[in-house]
């Protein structure tokens, strides 16, 4: 389906950027007549998509990329969080609740992501890089008043 708007935000892969990235796609969601749960559900889906490239994909580098893009279609939305970095070698055990290759986390960002949002969808290449796809249905007719 054709897309009826598109941002990017690129940002450096550093913690204290993270929050920016929310701020960033809820704002341009806020063009859609959402709840403020559900606005709340997408921030911690987009907060959880761009810890993992930077803990995980950058294994915590700050000096790499992380792009944020957010498309408007008719009758949804969706966030695409994409890192060159590391790569996911096994996607369908990295999504099950609580397996995590580090210790000390709890392996629950992809739960988060996928029961806060309608669709998660994850392509990845090992040495190439992650690219994480959140989406929302939203009705056709749901702009937010202006
Ligand atoms: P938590 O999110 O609870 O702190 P976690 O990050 O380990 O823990 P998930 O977010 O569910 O849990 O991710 C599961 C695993 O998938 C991670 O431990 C990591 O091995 C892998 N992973 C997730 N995102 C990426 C990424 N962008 N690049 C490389 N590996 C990733
Ligand atoms: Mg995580």
């Amino acid at each position: 389906m054709k897309s009826i708007n598109t941002v990017k935000l690129t940002i450096q892969s550093l913690p204290e950027n993270i929050a920016l990235a929310r701020v960033f796609v809820a704002a341009f969601i806020a063009q859609v007549d959402l709840t403020v749960d559900e606005l709340e559900d997408i921030k911690v889906a987009v907060s959880e998509a761009v810890s993992n490239a930077i803990i995980h994909g950058y294994e915590q580098r700050g000096d790499q990329w992380v792009d944020i893009i957010v498309t408007r279609f008719d009758d949804y939305f969706e966030i695409t969080v994409k890192d060159t970095g590391k790569g996911i070698e096994n996607i369908e055990q990295a999504m099950e609740p609580t397996y995590s290759t580090d210790a000390d986390r709890m392996g629950l960002g992809f739960v988060f992501m996928q029961s806060f949002m309608d669709e998660v969808a994850v392509t990845s290449e090992v040495n190439k890089g992650t690219s994480v796809t959140l989406r929302k249905y939203v009705a056709a007719n749901q702009d937010a008043p202006n």
